[in-house]
């Protein structure tokens, strides 16, 4: 896909309010920076009011902790991303990290534990136990705190899910960016979990996901950009930013041959089920 940085257009209004269910705002992005308070504005005129900030390393957990202090439209979750995980367990500073994390995961507006989970795309074998020790402390903390957990499941569904269950889930558990087909939707469903559906379902190629959303009902999905990364089409390759849920929103509930304004608001009340008031 090839790059470009300019920003897309703010997308059309939706006609009800919904939550972008995760997204990276400290990331920097594009040709020309944008504030946060310039794109959470933007998702607002598109519909999308009220946003999920997830930062999944120290540092980025740290400004996510300040973030939801200043901006009433965030909530927050911290986690150790596993491509980090690994990193930090080789370096020999994993436990002093996962501390840092459990002492902001108890902030009052910190309502998430994630991302966190296995990916087996950009980590290789050596950092697999790594991987796997961190998806499991987090599992653990996300019950300990009774929150919810935001799962990255990156080419490595069947463990993600032997793990889930041989340890417990937590009570609210979400696939963010879910990206398996209509089996593991299914299996998902049955479990309890939640499907967050990215930029990924709007791309042309991919059907697999499509037929995932559409066995999904609809109470048991949310609608998040990942943003700066995943733009949906017709942006793919630019940067993203919350507004671009509206689009996602817009081919979700398409799929499910829901009318808009339904959906959206079915969206809007499990992301508060979920998280709690913003
Ligand atoms: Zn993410």
């Amino acid at each position: 896909m090839a790059r470009d940085g300019s920003w897309p257009p703010v997308p059309e209004a939706l006609p009800a309010p919904i939550v972008d269910n995760h997204c990276h705002l400290e990331y920097p992005a594009g040709d020309e920076p944008t504030s946060v308070e310039t794109r959470l504005a933007q998702a607002a005129d598109a519909g999308v009011t009220r946003v999920v900030q997830i930062g999944c390393d120290l540092e980025s957990a740290r400004w996510t902790a300040d973030a939801v202090t200043r901006f009433p439209q965030l909530l927050g979750g911290v986690a150790l991303h596993p491509n980090d995980a690994a990193v930090l367990a080789a370096e020999g500073r994993y436990d002093e990290a996962f501390a840092e994390i459990a002492v902001l995961a108890r902030g009052e507006r910190i309502r998430v534990v994630g991302e966190t989970g296995l990916d087996t795309f950009r980590t290789g074998p050596e950092g697999h136990d790594a991987q796997v020790r961190a998806f499991r402390d987090h599992i653990a903390l996300a019950k300990e705190l009774g929150k919810p957990l935001q799962i990255h499941d990156r080419d490595a569904h069947a463990e993600v899910i032997e793990i889930l269950l041989a340890d417990g889930a937590p009570d609210v558990t979400v696939f963010h960016c879910f990206s398996g087909h209509a089996a593991m939707a299914r299996l998902a469903v049955a479990e309890g979990w939640y499907l967050s559906f990215a930029g990924t379902v709007t791309f042309k190629n991919n059907d697999p996901l499509r037929a995932a959303a559409a066995v999904t009902p609809a109470s048991r999905m949310l609608v998040e950009t990942d943003a700066p990364f995943l733009t949906p089409h017709p942006h793919r390759g630019k940067p993203g930013s919350p507004a671009m849920a509206a689009i996602t929103a817009r081919t979700l509930a398409g799929v499910l041959g829901m009318d808009l304004e339904a959906f959206c608001t079915q969206i809007w009340d499990t992301s508060h089920d979920l998280y709690g008031a913003w």
